[in-house]
């Protein structure tokens, strides 16, 4: 039975534990609050400090410092600045919540860091990495609104030219808006005290006409359209989108599917859904695994269906992610009927179902136009079939699928043999090209090509137990090697 309490995600489980202090202070391979190291991949933990009437000291003469001094200032602190720091001035560090040091001397700047360390003090000297408990972020700042970027000093120009994309994409209005959801918070908590659904109308508010109108530059519209929202009757009913997550990379998912994620209340998906596709998912999203495989079915479909039905009725935004498209091989159909049958709003949203994923990634064409001179026949049928096994048999049509076209075969690993035996009796040529592909359109793709024989002679020992499709017919002949640019190569062609 598969678990239904909502898993961490991978980068929650990444941010289990906090590091303070600069990554040398850390031994290697220690083991942190029980976390293992090697889930110890984010170097620095981001907060937001409060220096709101806080002390905090610039050590320093020079632009840097001073820019330093600048933004403290803006952020509320109270900044005591000292051109230098002297082997008499530990006491300018009383009840300093932060200090920074910039353009002194390096002397000066090693006993300023290990003062600071030495009380506890976060510490940044700039431009010296191994003096800092430390680093700060590139701020796009739309206050109330802060982003901030870090590659953890790996490549700070990268951290910049994202700022810069980050900045394009959240104009100045964000920040007014910000504001505005500010001013009505305290009323939106009282009129809404159901947490899911209050967050639900605020995401419609904040994502659709009152952040339109403000992005519009009309503030005052924006102000009655939030007070409308605030006064309005919030829509309870709840809705269920069968989504299709495509193949398992995080990048062939559509904008939509990708959006809804974002917005979902709690996603309910199945184990072809790759962690990658997870992680576009909203952070604070209940996560219910349903778990299915071909022979170890954790959860039967009645009783996802029924749980899809509840949260509906629960007034939930779901999205149920499913591996490729809901519709191929995935009993979309199934809970969409249960849905419809219960009352329940859904919505389906296609995936690049397996064998379009597997067919690009390999560079296999699935049809072929054809002159129709000889060695240049047409292929003008592409069959989605499933090799599922029935009672241990094959229940597909052989002598349709023998007459040409291209042959996906989904779940078809264990039913490969059951496969060669129906065609090659329906009569289709023994040396037509078939592949198997295992985790298309993933990074990990691999592809193994040949003959049917050859593919069940050589399949099980092959697979490394990633999901496999089989691809058979004329087409699958015309693989197309991919072809990347070399470093110095001339791709100007002929002049
Ligand atoms: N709804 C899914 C199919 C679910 S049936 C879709 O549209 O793709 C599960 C089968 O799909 C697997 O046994 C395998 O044959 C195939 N499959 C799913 N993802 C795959 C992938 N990334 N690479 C190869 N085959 C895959």
């Amino acid at each position: 039975m598969a678990s239904l309490t909502p898993a961490l995600s991978r980068r929650e489980r990444e941010q289990q534990p906090v590091l303070f202090g600069h990554p040398g202070q850390i031994p290697d391979g220690a083991c942190l609050g029980g976390v293992e190291p090697q889930l110890r991949r984010m170097q620095y933990f981001p907060i937001f400090l409060s220096l709101t009437g806080r002390r905090v000291l610039v050590i320093g003469e020079g632009e840097a410092a001073e820019r330093k001094a600048g933004a403290l200032r803006r952020a509320g602190g109270l900044v005591a600045t000292a051109p230098r720091f002297g082997a008499g001035d530990a006491g300018l560090l009383d009840d300093c919540a932060l200090v920074i040091g910039a353009d002194a001397p390096d002397d000066e700047l090693q006993a300023l860091s290990a003062a600071a360390q030495a009380r506890g003090i976060p510490v940044n000297i700039v431009d010296k990495p191994s003096l800092c408990s430390y680093i700060t972020p590139s701020v796009i700042d739309r206050a109330p609104l802060s982003i901030a970027v870090s590659s953890g000093g790996a490549a700070p120009v990268l951290a910049r030219l994202l700022r810069a994309r980050i900045e394009a994409m959240v104009p100045p209005a964000f920040g007014r808006l910000a504001a505005l959801a500010d001013r009505y918070k305290d009323e939106f908590r009282r009129r809404l005290p159901e947490v899911a659904l209050r967050r639900r109308v605020l995401e419609q508010a904040l994502g659709g006409r009152v952040a339109d109108l403000m992005l519009a530059g009309d503030d005052a519209a924006a102000d009655r359209e939030m007070q409308r929202v605030l006064q309005g009757e919030p829509d309870r009913a709840g809705i269920v989108y069968l989504v299709g997550a495509g193949p398992g990379a995080a990048d062939l998912l559509t904008l939509r599917a990708q959006r809804l994620m974002g917005e979902a209340d709690v996603i309910v998906h199945d184990r072809l859904v790759t962690q990658d596709v997870l992680d576009m998912a909203r952070r604070d999203a209940d996560r219910i695994s349903v778990g299915k495989s071909k022979s170890n079915h954790s959860l039967p479909q009645d009783e996802i269906n029924a749980l899809l039905v509840r949260l509906g009725q629960e007034g939930r935004k779901v999205v149920r992610l499913k591996g490729g498209d809901p519709f191929v091989f995935g009993r979309g159909g199934e809970e969409a009927a249960a849905l419809a049958a219960a009352g329940v709003a859904f919505e389906v949203v296609p995936g690049v179902t397996a064998a379009l994923a597997c067919a690009a990634g390999a560079g296999i064409p699935l049809t072929h136009r054809g002159d129709g001179a000889a060695g240049d026949g047409a292929v003008r049928t592409l069959t989605l079939a499933t090799g599922h096994l029935v009672d241990g048999a094959l229940d597909l049509d052989f002598g349709i699928l023998a007459r040409g076209g291209t042959l996906a075969v989904y779940m078809g690993l264990d039913s490969l043999p059951a496969l060669r035996d129906g065609l090659l009796a329906a009569g289709l040529d023994p040396g037509t090209p078939a592949a198997l592909v295992e985790r298309g359109g993933r990074a990990d793709q691999r592809e193994l090509m040949g003959t049917l024989d050859e593919l069940v002679a050589g399949g099980r020992a092959w697979s490394t137990g990633g999901p496999t499709l089989a691809l058979v017919g004329a087409a699958v002949g015309r693989q197309v090697r991919r072809h990347l640019p070399q470093p110095g190569q001339d791709l100007s062609g002929p002049v």
